[in-house]
């Protein structure tokens, strides 16, 4: 028995069958009748069109893919996806645009030792399924992950809109929790005592930790409109204080 441990980087694969870079592992012993490799693909890369003689099956292992089969529309594939592709048929495969792809890819070989033939390349079209452009239905993006200042248990979370007009300055303050909140319209100047002024604008996020002390949160010359969530326990207020110094 022997144990490679992973991941198992690979070599660059040929540029004459690959658009875009990828990396081949060998898992299948050299000379054995059926050749398998874990091929990764870089996000956007994909082999071009061509075909086995004895037919491929792709186990995906790792994010997702596409796939397409002459004549059939692009298909998506992610970790967990077996795909069969017959003796002879045309076919590519690839990693989807923004997410890369690791599969095993398992083909017989012949007696006759014929091995797969490759045909043209897979244009940026073509791999977009005959779009232009791919047009994510939804994309989800983390602009904020923030641990606590301490743990707490939380039961509501109480969602405000608040609006600053032009120029006006909340003044020091604390909250008896913590408060998160992203900027809808307009700007503020945004400062934790001690720490470095921010100037938050539309889409930004920001942090008001439990008991710190806010030196700024300060409309600018529009005003400012955002939406302030506060965590709070089931009997609990959100509470603001403003100290003298
Ligand atoms: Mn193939």
């Amino acid at each position: 028995m022997q144990i490679t441990r992973g991941p198992v980087g690979g070599t660059a694969a040929p540029a004459e069958w690959f658009t875009g870079e990828a990396w081949i592992a060998p898992v299948a012993e050299p000379g054995a009748r059926t050749q398998g490799d874990s091929v990764r693909f870089a996000p956007g890369s994909r082999t071009v069109w061509h075909r086995h003689p004895l037919g491929q099956v792709l186990v995906v292992t790792e994010g997702a893919g596409r796939v397409q089969r002459r004549g059939g529309p692009v298909e998506t594939i992610r970790a967990g996806d077996i795909v069969r592709i017959a003796p002879g048929e045309w076919h590519w495969h690839g990693a989807a645009p923004a997410v890369p792809m690791t599969h095993l890819a398992i083909e017989p070989i012949p007696d006759d030792g014929t091995s797969a033939e490759a045909g043209e390349p897979v244009g940026d079209s073509e791999y977009h399924g005959g779009l232009a452009e791919d047009v994510p239905q939804v994309t989800r993006t983390v602009v904020l992950d923030q641990p606590l200042s301490r743990p707490r248990s939380t039961h509501r979370v109480e969602v405000r809109r608040i609006t600053i007009a032009p120029g006006h300055a909340a003044g020091l303050h604390v909250h008896n929790g913590p408060v998160f909140g992203s900027i809808e319209t307009g700007s503020a100047v945004y400062q934790i005592e001690g720490e470095a002024a921010a100037v938050l604008g539309p889409g930004d996020v920001f942090h008001e930790p439990e008991g710190a002390r806010i030196a700024r949160f300060d409309a600018g010359e529009d005003g400012v409109t955002f939406l302030g969530y506060f965590l709070l326990a089931a009997d609990e207020a959100a509470e603001m204080e403003f100290p003298d110094r």
